[in-house]
Parts: structure tokens; sequence; C-alpha cells
């Protein structure tokens, strides 16, 4: 996807705070912190949304939700961290680039 802000960070082309990445994702600091820790959690491959997720996505999504916990780790999150997916306009998505927010630090609002 050549006009997607995500798919030109993953490509390196837009300069981030990069945390951390591997085969499948990376990770980086939100521009817009809600939280002392607010990460984004973003396959490598151009997926839009939780609605365009397939059965061959299974490991990739297995493979990102167990990354979560070393990362809220990692971050100084020991006792726990808030994990936020939006999907469409009606969730609020900004960006059509499926990734999982990873907040935490300090009290969150209840939901
Ligand atoms: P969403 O509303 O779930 O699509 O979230 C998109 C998130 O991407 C927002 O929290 C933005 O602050 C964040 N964001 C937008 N542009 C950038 C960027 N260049 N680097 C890091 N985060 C960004
Ligand atoms: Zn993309």
């Amino acid at each position: 996807m050549t006009d997607c802000l995500f798919c030109k960070i993953v490509a390196g082309q837009i300069p981030t705070q990069m945390v951390f990445t591997d085969d499948q994702v990376v990770v980086f600091k939100d521009i817009h912190p809600k939280a002392r820790v607010h990460l984004l959690v973003v396959p490598r491959t151009h997926i839009a949304s939780l609605d365009e997720l397939q059965s061959g996505h299974d490991g990739l999504v297995a493979h990102m939700m167990r990354l979560l916990p070393t990362l809220a780790k990692s971050q100084g999150l020991q006792d726990g961290f808030r994990t936020i997916i939006n999907t469409g306009p009606g969730g609020g998505q900004e960006i059509a680039h499926l990734h999982i927010h990873l907040v935490g630090g300090g009290l969150l609002p209840g939901l």
C-alpha cells in the first residue's frame, strides 16, 4: 500500500520512535500519547482492520497477542496495561492499517 502511513513507517520512509521490530511486526511510540506508555503494535503486512483478517493471519494475530505482555514489561508496566483496537469509522479508526494500542502507566479512565 503506497499511500498508507503505517506501511511507510514499516518501510522506514517515515521516522518514528521504534521500540521493537521482528520479521512480522514493528512497534513504535504513538505520536500523541494518551498515557505515560502508548505504543502501537503494527503488522508489517498491510491489513486494513480486524474486518480484513483471514485464517491465513492466525499465526500473525497470535504472535501480536503474545508479544503484548512482554512489550508492556519492557516499558515498566509491571502491574498491567490496556490494549485497544479501533475498527472502522464506527470504532474511531483513523489509520486504515491494523494496529494494537498498548497503553499504561498512571490511572486510566474506566471504560
Ligand atoms: P487509530 O485511531 O486507532 O487509527 O489510531 C491511530 C494512531 O496513530 C493515533 O493514536 C495517532 O496518534 C497515531 N499516529 C498517527 N501518525 C503517527 C505517526 N507518524 N507516528 C506515530 N503514531 C502516529
Ligand atoms: Zn498499510
